[in-house]
């Protein structure tokens, strides 16, 4: 990972959001207290930490009309490094015996977001925003703060904190205490308590576009333009998980599995002889031809049993999960399982029969593809 975000990410891939909290600026009219919301990956933390900066920076620039952090003062400095009086962040971290330990387990989770602002959090246990650091941070709000900086008090995730917590902090969202700006970040704004979405300025994030996650790829990691293209499309303009990909080492093997996941998702659309000539590129022998229809074989049961039992925890391919539910609509039949399953199975044996590799590939996408049709 590349630790050199630029603060100023965040006006081009997310243009909308961006000039509204800035014109706000601009205007002398910012709200006590915004709500980002969106899916998580579309970029809600690098908008309030650049917001912060904005906020906070001394030599502010103005691009096409729109203010912008210049990036170089020593508050930009600070805030860009999450490191400032100034931005206070609270976030979803593991149960934790006290209030130690959750600064602790925050401070891990700051570090991942240091060096790359669209890491989606994760973690395979139970996440909260704990209410002991919203209430520290309560504590430094009501010390007096520096008099030329707005302090910006980020509650990231703010779906994670307890309802009771958060109508504990009720009063601090209403009226943020002079120069501060609350900041909530939420995948669904419904989710949260009407009272606190009523006094929130809504700011909405939108799917980014591919062509802006490759160029983000691409300059931040070191990827080829293709890959890093590749990427972004497979994750439709999610940032955030297309970082996760370019960040795993194993490049290959996930560029494969982007593909493979790519050329199954062409498969629900008309097939196009583009999609059917990529898929024979990219099974020019027969290990490749197995290990593409072996990937269809499980991305079809994985499809088939969220359409069944509609539960993600049984999802196989879980770097594909939120693709994998749209596919499973397709799914209703299980006839349409059972049949696509059936002609995998038999390409498979065929194959290894020594029957020419790219007519058979050629053959079963179109079989594969007349299947998901019939059941529509
Ligand atoms: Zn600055």
């Amino acid at each position: 990972m590349d630790p050199d975000v630029k603060l100023s990410d965040i006006r081009f891939l997310q243009p909308k959001g961006w000039s509204l909290l800035a014109r706000a600026v601009a205007a002398n009219r910012v709200a006590g207290t915004y709500l980002i919301s969106g899916k998580e990956g579309l970029g809600h933390w690098q908008m309030a930490v650049s917001f912060a900066a904005l906020l906070n920076c001394r030599t502010r620039q103005e691009i096409d009309g729109i203010p912008a952090p210049c990036g170089e003062c020593a508050s930009c400095h600070q805030i860009a490094g999450i490191n400032s009086p100034a931005l206070n962040i609270v976030l979803p971290i593991p149960s934790h015996k006290d209030l130690k330990e959750a600064i602790d387990l925050t401070n891990e989770s700051l570090e991942y977001k240091r060096k790359e602002p669209f890491w989606i959090l994760s973690s395979t246990s139970q996440l909260t925003v704990p209410i002991d650091m919203a209430r520290e941070v309560k504590r430094r709000l009501a010390m007096k703060g520096d008099q030329d900086s707005t302090r910006v008090v980020l509650f990231y995730q703010m779906e994670k904190m307890l309802h009771a917590s958060a109508d504990a902090l009720l009063k601090m969202i209403e009226e943020p205490p002079a120069d501060t700006v609350i900041l909530l970040t939420a995948e669904k704004a419904e989710t949260l308590l009407p009272t606190i979405r009523s006094r929130a300025q809504l700011i909405r994030l939108e799917r980014i576009k591919p062509q802006l996650c490759a160029e983000y790829l691409a300059g931040h990691y070191s990827l080829s333009p293709e890959k890093a293209m590749l990427y972004a499309q497979v994750t439709d303009g999610n940032l955030g998980r297309a970082v996760e990909l370019a960040a795993d080492e194993d490049h290959d093997d996930i560029s494969q599995r982007a593909t493979g996941f790519l050329l199954f998702k062409s498969l629900f659309l008309e097939p196009a002889p583009e999609a059917i000539s990529r898929m024979l590129e990219f099974t020019t022998n027969r290990g490749e031809a197995e290990s593409l229809l072996l990937f269809w074989g499980s991305l079809v049961r994985d499809c088939a049993s969220y359409a069944v039992a509609g539960d993600d925890e049984q999802i196989i391919n879980r770097d594909y999960t939120v693709d994998i539910k749209k596919l499973s609509q397709s799914f209703a039949d299980p006839e349409v399982a059972s049949a696509m399953t059936e002609q995998i199975k038999n390409t498979l044996a065929d194959m290894r029969r020594n029957v020419h590799i790219q007519p058979s590939v050629a053959a079963l996408a179109l079989r594969l593809g007349a299947a998901i049709k019939t059941a529509r």
